[in-house]
């Protein structure tokens, strides 16, 4: 999509992008004011994300892992705020707080008969070009030892990988930007799904209640379209 302008014969445009591709699409239809406003919104943390091809179960320590379809990897409390701390000043964690999910161990048709399955990220600061795949590796061989000898194959998705795939991903932020009081409360304005023009609107995970698979943004959004419609 490069223009809404340039499409005809729509009465509303819901626009499941984030400020950074609102301004570039909306551009000759946003007033000058909004799309400054939208240029100010603060994108936050990206991810790091490695894809894995196993000859087998990840081999943790603790068996309710294996029970269980996604698991966080952070050692103690401590442990996690220091490696979300480190991201926030804008430095790779030495341990990072890791999210993987084990798919196949409870859907066979995730992986060929006798393999499996895994996906893992950890934040990094947003738009980082840092290699974590060691650091991130030897998080899950901490609590899984002979991990690395269980993988075929990985594929590494930096921030910038992330974005080629979904302009969304802004510097690889996987949660559609900032989440902290002040762009909770004015996300991404304080107009929230409305915009300056009265047929777009904006839904995706940079309005409220934000990132998240839950797809609340777009339920608020589409109410909000409809109430102005009737
Ligand atoms: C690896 C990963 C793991 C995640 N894990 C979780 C989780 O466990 N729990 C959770 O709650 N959330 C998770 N999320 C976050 C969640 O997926 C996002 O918050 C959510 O998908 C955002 O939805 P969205 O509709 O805002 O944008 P998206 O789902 O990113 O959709 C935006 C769409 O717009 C398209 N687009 C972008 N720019 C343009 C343009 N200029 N023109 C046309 N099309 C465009 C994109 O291609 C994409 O199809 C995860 C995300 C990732 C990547």
């Amino acid at each position: 999509m490069d223009n809404l302008a340039a499409l005809q014969n729509y009465d509303i445009f819901l626009c499941d992008l984030t400020p950074r591709q609102l301004v570039q699409v909306g551009r000759e239809k946003l007033s000058a004011g909004y799309k400054r406003k939208l240029e100010k919104f603060r994108y936050g943390a990206a991810a790091f994300k490695v894809d894995y091809a196993l000859n087998a179960p990840i081999p943790w320590k603790a068996q309710e892992c294996l029970r269980a379809a996604t698991v966080h990897l952070g050692g103690s409390f401590e442990e996690i705020a220091a490696s979300e701390k480190a991201v926030r000043n804008g430095e790779p964690a030495e341990r990072p707080f890791v999210l993987l999910a084990q798919p196949s161990l409870f859907d066979p048709s995730r992986a060929p008969a006798r393999s499996h399955t895994a996906w893992a990220y950890c934040h990094v600061p947003n738009g980082s070009t840092f290699d974590m795949l060691e650091r991130l590796e030897n998080q899950i061989e901490r609590f899984a030892p002979g991990f690395r000898d269980c993988v075929l194959a990985r594929r590494v998705f930096s921030p910038a990988d992330l974005e080629n795939m979904d302009a969304n991903l802004v510097g690889g932020d996987i949660g559609g930007g900032v989440m902290d009081i002040h762009q909770f409360i004015f996300r991404p304005t304080a107009r929230h799904y409305a915009t300056s023009a009265r047929d777009v609107y904006i839904c995706s995970a940079s309005t409220p209640p934000g990132g998240g698979v839950h797809g609340m943004c777009g339920y608020h959004a589409a109410k909000m379209a409809l109430s102005r419609l009737s």
